[in-house]
């Protein structure tokens, strides 16, 4: 028996009894006349010492010992440690296998750059963090299976191996070996199969699904991930939604011990954006972008008679603003294809900046009354002929703020529902659409008709699920007609002939008695992340893609040989 005991449960009520440890040497400081080991296992952290050091071998950081030895209590406990109130008076030491110095310290503190971590990641993963992280994701999957199937659900597996459909996100292709030049796409998610198991008669599905996008990598993109996925048939949206609050509460209870008050707030799409500009709002701060049309009352020429003028107010910031500062918000506010931002300080009861020549003396306290400014407020503003270009220039400003100004408590989570998305984006300068979600996505009753007049105002059956300004999930009702389907595949600028080739399979479906349906996913790393309270999504996965989509312990993706392209009929082009 290697062990009788946990290292990191010991406690008082322990003290006086005999036990066998083992795990890593987390520290070890041999003071001449008192050894002091910290074993660490999977549960914690023991502090072991003897006061006879020769009797017992050598070991150094991250060797596996066996330790025999008696619970006694501290003199002095160490609050840091929930194992702090004793000890272990070492009795027996054994070495099981030794270890080199490793390349950085293990401890949740550490300084090693993020490449060598994942590099050793295995060592990476003996720190408590990331352990504790692993913890809340299984946790999450946890409350998944048990809620999923307690309330009828079926968890069916879907197939990684896919027809390719060049819509969204870039897929991963694999070579066919039987059939030389064709291909299978790697998932994007479960999408159309979870749809046909609506239709084949499933009603409520469930299923932990990696998905693969190969799009540019972000601190919450990773191009591997998983989906807490789902799908059900005859239920209305409010009870898609009703029955989703029911997990969340679940899942942040158990995996962070956070209580969860439901119903949820629901925030429309378009309120959303106007008022954060973002589809996903953190609202757990102020700085709302208001309306600034008024300025169009000034001398300045440069507004157009359809542009949008908004702005933000940034409490007591004004005399701390410089021409610095005022730059890097530009060159972030152009990032957003906004033209720039504008600045007005209210310093000694007046308005100051290069607009103040603009503004009349009414103007000025009009402006200062409809914003109800105080001494020091800083009111940055933007104009622009689209809305979702101000709205999202500006929301990206609200948020550089509140980190900056730290206006965010921490430990605090907000949760809400975004709902009323519009079903179609216009691609700018083109005269076709882009599905806001994707394009099984069922328009609302009422909108219907507008699909053939004005397809930018219909909305949709859509609902996101926000979390601390993250999109953590999201889901829809689904088109369940096969005639409203060819539709809007229509609208999103695809021929009969690719509609044909690429979907037929899939509407044929539709033909053969589709139940109405509706579903919805979570990133399962977000949820990990919110809960974990890391920005970090490589921090919640146990082997992540680095920034360049490589794998560092593996230093996947790497060559292959001639042989192995040969069998698949594949050719390099000589590019390097
Ligand atoms: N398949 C969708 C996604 O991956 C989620 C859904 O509509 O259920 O975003």
């Amino acid at each position: 028996m290697y062990r009788n005991h946990v290292n990191g449960t010991l406690r008082l009520s322990d003290v006086g009894s005999e036990v066998t440890l083992v795990g890593w040497v987390a520290t070890r400081r041999n003071l001449g006349s008192l050894l002091f080991i910290d074993l660490r296992d999977t549960t914690g952290i023991v502090q072991c010492v003897s006061d006879h050091p020769d009797d017992f071998p050598d070991v150094r950081n991250e060797y596996v010992v066996q330790i025999k030895g008696r619970v006694q209590a501290k003199d002095v406990p160490n609050k840091n440690l929930p194992t702090g109130e004793i000890e272990v008076a070492i009795e027996e030491l054994n070495v099981i296998n030794k270890a080199q110095t490793t390349p950085f310290i293990i401890a949740d503190k550490t300084d090693a750059l993020e490449d060598t971590r994942l590099q050793y990641r295995y060592l990476d993963l003996r720190r408590p963090v990331l352990q504790n992280n692993l913890r809340i994701r299984a946790k999450i999957v946890r409350a998944a299976h048990e809620y999923f199937d307690s309330h009828g659900f079926l968890e069916v597996e879907t197939p990684m191996l896919n027809l390719s459909s060049p819509e969204g996100a870039k897929e991963y292709l694999v070579p066919s070996r039987i059939h030389h030049g064709s291909f299978y796409a790697l998932p994007q998610s479960p999408q159309l199969w979870k749809q046909l198991l609506m239709i084949g008669g499933v009603e409520r599905y469930y299923q932990i699904a990696k998905c693969f996008r190969d799009e540019d990598l972000r601190a919450d993109r990773q191009p591997e991930f998983t989906q807490i996925d789902l799908e059900t048939s005859f239920l209305s949206m409010d009870e898609v939604l009703a029955l989703n609050e029911g997990f969340l509460q679940k899942a942040f209870k158990e995996a962070a011990g956070i209580d969860i008050e439901l119903p949820l707030r629901r925030i429309a799409y378009w309120d959303a954006m106007d008022t954060y500009g973002s589809d996903k709002p953190d609202t757990r701060f102020g700085l709302l972008l208001r309306d600034l049309s008024l300025l169009k009352k000034s001398s300045f020429e440069g507004f157009g008679e359809a542009d949008y003028v908004k702005g933000i107010v940034v409490p007591g910031v004004a005399s701390t603003t410089s021409r610095k500062n005022l730059d890097e918000l530009n060159l972030e506010a152009r990032k957003f294809s906004l033209k720039g931002v504008i600045a007005l300080k209210y310093l000694n009861g007046t308005l100051e900046g290069s607009f103040a020549k603009f503004l009349s003396e009414e103007l000025k306290a009009e402006l200062v009354k409809y914003l109800d400014l105080k001494e020091n407020d800083l009111v940055l503003f933007a104009s622009s002929a689209s809305r979702r270009q101000i709205d999202n220039g500006l929301g990206a400003l609200r948020l550089l703020f509140a980190k900056k100004l730290e206006l965010i408590k921490p430990n605090t989570y907000d949760l809400l529902w975004v709902v009323d998305f519009p079903m179609f984006t216009p691609v700018e300068g083109e005269n076709r659409y882009v599905a806001e979600h994707h394009p099984f996505t069922r328009p609302r009753d009422e909108d219907l008709p507008l699909l053939d007049t004005h397809p930018e105002e219909v909305l949709a059956y859509a609902y996101d699920i926000v979390i601390n300004g993250y999109e953590a999930g999201g889901g829809t009702l689904r088109i369940y007609d096969h005639d409203t389907q060819w539709k809007i595949f229509k609208l999103l600028g695809l021929s009969d002939e690719d509609v044909a080739k690429k979907f037929g399979w899939f509407i044929d479906a539709f033909n053969y008695g589709a139940p109405p349906h509706g579903g919805l996913a979570y990133g399962l790393d977000r949820l990990t992340m919110i809960m974990a309270g890391t920005e970090n999504i490589r921090d919640v996965i146990a082997f992540p893609k680095n920034l360049q989509a490589v794998d560092p312990t593996s230093k996947a993706p790497r060559e292959v040989t001639p042989d192995q392209l040969e069998i698949l009929g594949l050719e390099l082009k000589n590019e390097k």
